[in-house]
């Protein structure tokens, strides 16, 4: 039955983080007369996975996190590093292009110089720096990259990292001052406000998307509830993007589409280690990486970390993992078992069975007490004192148990867009390297729902003008890259 308050636009967006953030700004671009409507459930923007102290902040560009070059048979594969630190790249282009344009200013507050280390201890895991180090340094994208053994000079990247360690300890780092910290939570929340006052669009809080449902026409039914008033409302739309964040599978559940029904979403939660010494934390200046134990996953890598947030500079060590049965930090424990379906049983059970070690290494993560906690920050930092550090709950990130290609079920630790064979509906699964790569996981997804207009020269265009790499791998274009990275950063004002 429909009322007076049932509308219709062109684009509905449910959720107000950085993916339906990213993606409602491209396509506002692209074209401007489109209707576009962005639901949120909670009072602002930014307020899950993507507000600031919820995730790491790191700019991954894969300087620093080593589980994007993973080692086989003695030989690194770079394949994945070189394709994260295009995705960056394609981001600072983007980012930068609304600067240009005055659609967000002050790129202070939401992206910092800072640089990225991955730092190891050990003959074995020297000897896989060094190697992967070999690997890339003649990489155009990561030319800038230094690798070090002798303590002093790592002691200069990072002091307290070096604090108190044996002589005989065997050491390695390689540092990047091309890293940044980025505060995803300030850019989401500029990018939403920018769209809010755009002809057009409309972005609704308190607002929940509680079912939908396909129309005989082809088009989608979102039913809506505003959480503080009970009040509903229904509201058509030839294009849906479920950007819920943890939450997106149970959405993709309800859409009934079948390009969705083997799917499954496994919580994982987090905690940080922040300190509360400010002189303490001045000393530091990096985002320093190491290598992850057995069965994490590659997300819960353990780093030390620099953040700038709201103008403060802060350190912070972990995620420590964690359990619950929640999909959003503000969700319900009932999450996990109402996502639950005939269709996916069989790839959670599968995939949960193949993964015993990651399910004991989330026990035993929950299970340590805050004396091990310190033991394992006294690994990157041995001088650390338990009186100078509190305990922060970080956000809920959402893993994908899917079927691969040959149907065998598996736990993916990437992000992953699924969509409708018509590209009337898409969604975005998964955590990892997420928020540093938005750009170009929209981007794809445009392509994939938006195949003609993707294609039209008008678009092509549009596309070249926000991000000028577009189409082309920076890595083969030595000169573009340096002239883009110069251009970027002052941009950004950035000190590289
Ligand atoms: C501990 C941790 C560390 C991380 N570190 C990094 C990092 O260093 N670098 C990096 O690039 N990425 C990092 N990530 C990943 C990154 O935070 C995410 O990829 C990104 O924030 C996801 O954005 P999103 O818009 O999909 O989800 P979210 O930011 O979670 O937004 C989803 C929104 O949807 C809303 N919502 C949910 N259901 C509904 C509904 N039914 N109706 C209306 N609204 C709804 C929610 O309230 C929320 O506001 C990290 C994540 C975590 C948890």
């Amino acid at each position: 039955m429909s009322t007076n308050k049932d509308t219709e636009s062109d684009i509905v967006l449910i959720g107000a983080g950085i993916m339906s953030a990213t993606l409602g700004l491209l396509l506002k671009e692209l074209n401007p007369d489109a209707t576009i409507e962005i639901f949120e459930r909670l009072d602002s923007a930014a307020q899950e996975s993507s507000e600031a102290m919820n995730n790491a902040g790191t700019g991954h560009a894969a300087f620093c996190e080593l589980n994007y070059t993973p080692e086989k048979n003695g030989v690194i594969d770079t394949s994945k590093a070189l394709d994260i630190c295009e995705q960056f790249e394609e981001s600072r282009q983007f980012w930068s292009y609304l600067v240009k344009k005055n659609i967000i200013h002050s790129p202070k507050t939401f992206v910092n110089s800072v640089p990225h280390m991955s730092f190891v201890w050990g003959n074995k895991n020297v000897d896989f720096l060094k190697n992967r180090y070999n690997a890339l340094k003649n990489q155009p994208l990561f030319n800038d990259m230094l690798y070090s053994e002798d303590k002093a000079t790592i002691s200069n990247w990072a002091p307290l990292i070096m604090q108190n360690r044996s002589e005989n300890d065997k050491v390695a780092a390689t540092y990047m001052n091309l890293g940044t910290d980025v505060n995803f939570g300030e850019l989401t929340r500029r990018m939403i406000n920018h769209q809010a006052s755009q002809n057009g669009v409309a972005v609704t809080f308190h607002s929940e998307v509680y079912d939908l449902t396909k129309t005989a026409d082809g088009r989608w039914k979102m039913f809506v509830k505003n959480i503080k008033t009970g009040e509903k409302r229904i509201i058509t739309t030839k294009f849906v993007f479920i950007g819920a964040g943890g939450a997106s599978i149970l959405l993709l559940k309800k859409s009934g589409i079948p390009e969705g029904k083997s799917y499954g979403g496994f919580p994982v939660s987090g905690q940080w280690l922040v300190c509360k010494d400010e002189k303490l934390a001045a000393q530091h200046y990096a985002k320093v990486y190491g290598l992850a134990s057995v069965g994490a996953p590659p997300m819960s890598v353990p780093h030390l970390d620099t953040r700038f947030i709201n103008g403060k500079k802060s350190l912070l060590f972990g995620p420590y993992a964690g359990f619950s049965t929640k999909f959003l930090k503000t969700g319900s424990y009932l999450d996990l078992f109402s996502s639950i379906s005939t269709g996916n049983i069989g790839t959670m059970v599968g995939a949960g069975m193949d993964n015993m070690a990651l399910t004991k290494y989330l026990i035993s993560e929950v299970l340590a007490s805050t004396d091990k906690k310190m033991d394992s920050l006294r690994a990157y930092f041995p001088e650390a004192k338990t009186e100078d550090w509190r305990l922060e709950i970080a956000g809920q990130r959402v893993q994908t148990m899917k079927r691969d290609k040959n149907g065998k079920a598996e736990l993916a630790f990437g992000t992953e867009v699924v969509n409708a064979a018509d590209g009337s509906l898409a969604v975005l699964l998964g955590a990892s390297p997420g928020a540093s790569t938005t750009v170009t996981i929209m981007l794809k997804l445009i392509e994939k729902c938006f195949p003609n207009e993707f294609k039209s020269a008008e678009w092509q265009a549009k596309f070249k003008e926000m991000i000028p790499s577009f189409g082309l791998k920076l890595n083969n274009h030595p000169e573009l890259l340096k002239e883009l990275r110069a251009e970027t950063s002052k941009t950004l004002e950035l000190k590289y």
